[in-house]
């Protein structure tokens, strides 16, 4: 990124968050939160405290940083190191990637770039470039509206698991999304807040189904051809019931005394009802309970779009919402970019080409490093 690049994103994101700072929502006790901000082309600032929403935003203003973040914990003393600020509990916020899920559109826009030739491929990157042997290439991830349409169906069953097997109200989940590939989740429920690390890795695993024990007297039975409703009350709130609701409505039950032939047996059927409910957060996330996250409200430093609350996930248009920049054309030269779709217009795909495109596409592609200002 270079300095001309790294004063047009700054002055963007300052004429956002001067012009648009109502967006920016804060949590409860501010005084007793961590903030932190990671300027443009520099290193992360935490530890940072403000005292009400104004004086946080003012300095929002005068930074006009990438990212701001703001902890889930509270603190007695947020701005002391860690380890003496005095933990007082944390909401419980889960995320949801689009790059964890695994989806079949991958492998076709997630490539490697030489930097020298310009020449690209399809992952897993070659230690040198089939064209000029040199190393400098970099592994370019990108979005489509099957990888978040995949997030979204997480964040959909993340939703069911805590609801039903949780007991948490949906008045007190908040689905926001990330602002750049998928959605985050907090949870303003008061009996998570004091838990430990450990504690928040078995909530992780559970919606992950990580680790999961079947019981062998369930599928000894099943193998058997008892009766679903025998082996396990279909009103068992947790896994076990899940799975068999799912059984008892799969149309292709291996037939009684079948023999378990991979993948098709009982464990197959068992695992297809594990794998079409879990939702595939990021455990790392869930469990860190020193972490500041990207504020509500806030522009992503790497999309340049909001991250913003969803009020109904199926009307929620991850591509077009969130876009809050100007639509004024500017010209950017574009190292790499496959074709990619921003507020119903359809752009690319470019490669070493200057291109003059909206404000908000130009900082799409600037913010990830795949173009300078020309
Ligand atoms: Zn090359
Ligand atoms: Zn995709």
């Amino acid at each position: 990124m270079n300095w001309d690049t790294i004063r047009f994103l700054k002055a963007t994101y300052k004429e956002h968050y001067f012009r648009d700072s109502d967006r920016i929502e804060f949590p409860s006790k501010i005084e007793e939160r961590e903030f932190g901000y990671m300027p443009f082309g520099g290193g992360m600032v935490r530890h940072l405290t403000f005292r009400s929403a104004g004086e946080a935003v003012a300095e929002i203003v005068r930074q006009a940083p990438s990212s701001v973040y703001c902890s889930n914990a509270l603190y007695d003393s947020p701005s002391l190191p860690m380890e003496e600020k005095g933990w007082k509990g944390a909401e419980l916020i889960f995320d949801i990637d689009a790059s964890d899920i695994s989806t079949p559109c991958k492998r076709e826009h997630d490539v490697w770039f030489c930097h020298d030739c310009s020449s690209k491929g399809r992952l897993p990157r070659p230690q040198r470039c089939p064209n000029c042997a040199k190393a400098n290439m970099e592994e370019i991830q990108n979005v489509c509206e099957v990888c978040l349409e995949a997030a979204k169906d997480h964040a959909s069953r993340l939703i069911r698991l805590l609801t039903e097997d949780f007991s948490v109200q949906p008045s007190a989940i908040t689905t926001y999304f990330s602002g750049n590939r998928g959605y985050h989740l907090h949870v303003q429920d008061s009996r998570f807040d004091p838990l430990g690390a450990v504690s928040r890795t078995e909530i992780a695993d559970y919606v992950r189904g990580a680790g999961m024990l079947i019981p062998q007297g369930f599928v000894l039975s099943l193998r058997r051809g008892q009766r679903l409703e025998e082996t396990a009350p279909l009103d068992n709130r947790g896994w076990l019931g899940r799975i068999a609701k799912f059984l008892s409505s799969a149309p292709s039950l291996p037939q009684p005394e079948a023999k378990e032939k991979k993948g098709d047996g009982i464990h197959a059927h068992i695992n297809r009802a594990i794998e079409s409910q879990v939702s595939h957060v990021d455990p790392s996330v869930t469990t860190d309970i020193h972490r500041v996250f990207r504020m509500p409200g806030t522009l992503h430093g790497s999309t340049g779009l909001l991250k913003m609350k969803v009020k109904s996930l199926d009307s929620f248009k991850p591509l077009s919402d969130p876009v809050v920049l100007g639509s004024t054309r500017i010209k950017v030269t574009v190292k790499y970019s496959p074709q990619f779709t921003l507020n119903g217009e359809r752009l690319g795909p470019f490669k070493s080409e200057s291109v003059s495109i909206p404000a908000y596409a130009a900082v799409y592609l600037l913010a990830r490093g795949l173009a300078e200002v020309s």
